[in-house]
């Protein structure tokens, strides 16, 4: 009976590390990765990881119950606490709802479903481009997907006027998906002031902001800085949805520990939606594990704990912002043709090079060199060793 079935094509972002797999060669390099590799190209777990894992796991008073439906409370509690600050009013009028989810997609899947079914619009508008995934997770869960204007090639920057344009006509009420910082896959994000006109915008015309925030404190090494749009939004007053992940700032990638938060006008609604928010998730997969939660919220609750991750945090921000410097620089000693302060000016895990897909197939088949088609490197997957390897390759597809 399945005999019909096709085989399905790879999925677009993780079959970057398939095909890299496959290849036998020694000076292969894999910049197609969303995860942070060390200067010596390993994964890394986060001391402050283990110290809090060892404490968990020697704590025999911990058991494996199921956790609620909503996840760990005091995780949730911390989460709502670290994107939208401690001196949130919005929390302390309790006008939040936090939900434990699978990682940054399953808040963003929950929140979706959440929204076809109790929200009057269906319409939402994701960015162009954006990661890859949004497109699928949002019609998924019922959504109409739109785009909006993102990008500028030409610049290598932010279109500001077509997002401007673009959101300007949506019908009102449209959900309109931010990220938050550091932009996938572009780099490029607004400046504060364009935040504010992209909010008194938003505000204006009743759209309903839904927040991706996956690189909290992985884009310019502060936790603040890197919250600083969602909590513009915050701070007016009005209604909005986050989606939270630990996979890249704490390095939880395989554990999947994420939140959903929707802030409400009041703590009476606040309540009602999470009541609902029940409903989207028992269905889906009961409740969340509970490992990954535990770490999270026994780092985020203990100060110096917490201290000693912003340390390990920004270590990895600053590691890949000095992997644009030297890239760029390597670049520019070898007179490649072009203007690549684009590489210096984005932010956050990845660079937008401009490639297009026939120089980036160049580059695999010839440099062993893996990355998305549409020319995204993960600076992350880069160490001051293969700079030199990287630099040569585009150098020599921008000149053949
Ligand atoms: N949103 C964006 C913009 C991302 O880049 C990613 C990870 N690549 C995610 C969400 C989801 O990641 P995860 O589900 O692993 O938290």
């Amino acid at each position: 009976v399945f005999s019909h079935v096709a085989h399905a094509p790879e999925d677009p972002i993780l079959g970057v590390t398939v095909a890299y797999n496959k290849d036998p060669s020694p000076i292969k390099l894999n910049l197609g990765v969303g995860a942070y590799r060390t200067e010596e190209g390993r994964p890394l777990v986060l001391s402050i990881v283990r110290k809090a894992e060892q404490q968990i796991v020697n704590d025999m008073t911990r058991v494996k119950e199921y956790l609620p439906i909503t996840g760990l409370a005091e995780f949730n509690k911390l989460s709502a606490r670290l994107i939208f600050g401690a001196d949130s009013l919005a929390i302390r009028e309790n006008r939040v709802t936090t939900v434990q989810c699978l990682s940054g997609t399953g808040s963003l899947r929950v929140g979706a479903e959440f929204l076809a079914k109790h929200y009057h619009q269906r319409m939402i508008y994701i960015p162009h481009p954006t990661w890859g995934n949004h497109p699928k997770v949002f019609t998924l869960a019922g959504l109409n997907v739109k785009t909006y204007r993102y990008y500028d090639p030409t610049t290598r920057g932010l279109n500001f006027q077509g997002l401007l344009d673009d959101l300007g006509s949506a019908p009102s009420g449209a959900i309109v998906l931010l990220h938050a910082c550091a932009h996938n896959p572009t780099g490029v994000d607004p400046t504060l002031t364009q935040w504010e006109q992209i909010r008194q915008l938003i505000r204006s015309k009743g759209l309903m902001p839904f927040f991706d925030s996956a690189y909290q404190g992985f884009a310019s090494g502060s936790l603040d800085a890197d919250a600083e749009s969602v909590r513009m939004f915050v701070a007016d007053g009005g209604e909005l949805l986050v989606a939270q992940s630990y996979a890249k700032n704490m390095g939880l990638y395989g554990e999947r520990v994420g939140a959903l938060s929707v802030v409400c006008k009041t703590a009476e609604v606040a309540g009602r939606v999470e009541s609902q928010l029940k409903l989207v998730i028992r269905p889906m997969y009961s409740n969340p594990p509970i490992h990954g939660a535990s770490i999270v919220a026994f780092i985020l609750k203990d100060r110096s704990m917490y201290n000693e991750w912003t340390v390990e945090l920004k270590m990895m921000a600053d590691r890949i912002i000095s992997m644009r410097q030297q890239l760029y620089d390597a670049l520019r000693s070898r007179g490649t043709p072009g203007d690549w302060t684009h590489i210096i000016r984005q932010i956050g895990m990845f660079t937008f090079t401009g490639l297009n897909s026939k120089q980036v197939a160049f580059m695999t088949k010839e440099y062993h060199i893996y990355m998305t088609s549409d020319g995204r490197i993960s600076m992350a997957g880069l160490s001051s060793k293969r700079v030199p390897h990287l630099a040569d390759a585009i150098h020599a597809a921008v000149t053949r």
